[in-house]
C-alpha cells in the first residue's frame, strides 16, 4: 500500500491510499488535486472516507463521486454531500481489503468521526481528520473540552506505532505554543528542531505517530504535572484534567 499526502489550499492534506490500482481519498477539499493524482498514478478511486462536515473536508466529494463512481463514507449525524454511507463508532467498513474500525470523536464538531486500521503495511493507521494534529488538536466548534478530552484520550490509547494522518499542516505553529507550555521537553525540543528541518526541505511532517504525540504534544499530556503548572498560570483554578485541558486549549486560541 501506498500513502501520499496530497496538499491543497493553504496547509490542507488530502490522504490518498492505494494500492497500485484502486484508492480511497479521506477528507477531499478539492477535486482537482485529487483527479490529477489518480491520473498521475494510473489509479481508480474507489472511497471516499470523511470524519466530518467542514467545507475544507468535503468541498471535492460531489466532483469526485460524479467522476469516479467512488462510495462515499462519512458520519451519520453530520451533513455530508449525499448520497453517502452513514457511518457510527464502532462500525467497521472495509475499504480496499482493509478493515477501518470507526471511532467517535466528538469536540472539534459534534458528529466527527475518525478511521483506523490495525495492519496496513504491517503498522496500525488512523485518519483523523481535525480532532488530533501534530503538536496540537482542533477547536472546539461544537463541542466541549469534556468531549475533546475523552476523544484525544481514545486516539492516544491506540498503539503507539500509529501513523497518524492529520488533515494540515499546522505543526510548527502548534509546536511553537507546546514550547511555551512545556519549555523543558527535551522530546519536544528534538521534534521541533526536526520538523522545521522537514519544512525548510518542502516536506510534509506528517504522518506523524501516536507514541510521538504522547510525548509532545500538550493537549495528550494534561495529566503532566509540567502541563498542570503551565494550566494553573492561565486559570488558577484549574483543578481536575478537564479544565487543564480547558485552560490549555483557551491559552492556545490566544496564543500568538
Ligand atoms: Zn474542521
Ligand atoms: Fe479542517
Amino acid at each position: 500500500m501506498y500513502l501520499i499526502p496530497i496538499p491543497a489550499f493553504a496547509d490542507n492534506y488530502l490522504w490518498l491510499l492505494h494500492d497500485g490500482q484502486r484508492a480511497l481519498v479521506v477528507d477531499p477539499g478539492d477535486a482537482e488535486p485529487v483527479l490529477q493524482a489518480l491520473k498521475q498514478h494510473a489509479l481508480q478511486l474507489t472511497s471516499i472516507l470523511v470524519t466530518h462536515h467542514h467545507a475544507d473536508h468535503t468541498g471535492g466529494v460531489d466532483a469526485l463521486r460524479e467522476a469516479t463512481g467512488a462510495t462515499v463514507y462519512g458520519p451519520a449525524t453530520e451533513r455530508i454531500p449525499e448520497p453517502f454511507t452513514p457511518l457510527h463508532g464502532r462500525d467497521t467498513v472495509n475499504v480496499l481489503d482493509l478493515d477501518f474500525e470507526v471511532l467517535d470523536v466528538p469536540g472539534h464538531t459534534a458528529g466527527h468521526i475518525a478511521f483506523y486500521t490495525p495492519d496496513m503495511n504491517g503498522k496500525p493507521l488512523l485518519f483523523c481528520g481535525d480532532t488530533l494534529f501534530s503538536g496540537g488538536c482542533g477547536r472546539l466548534f461544537e463541542g466541549t473540552p469534556a468531549q475533546m478530552l475523552a476523544s484525544l484520550d481514545k486516539l492516544a490509547a491506540l498503539p503507539g506505532d500509529t501513523l497518524v494522518c492529520c488533515t494540515h499542516e499546522y505543526t510548527l505553529g502548534n509546536l511553537r505554543f507546546a514550547m511555551a507550555v512545556e519549555p523543558g521537553n527535551a522530546d519536544l525540543v528534538a521534534y521541533q528542531a526536526h520538523c522545521t528541518r522537514l519544512r525548510e526541505a518542502g516536506q510534509p511532517t506528517l504522518p506523524t505517530s501516536i507514541a510521538q504525540e504522547r510525548s509532545i504534544n500538550p493537549f495528550l499530556r494534561t495529566r503532566q504535572a509540567t502541563i498542570i503548572a503551565a494550566a494553573r498560570r492561565i486559570d488558577a483554578a484549574a483543578h481536575d484534567e478537564t479544565s487543564v485541558f480547558a485552560a490549555i486549549r483557551q491559552w492556545k486560541n490566544q496564543f500568538k
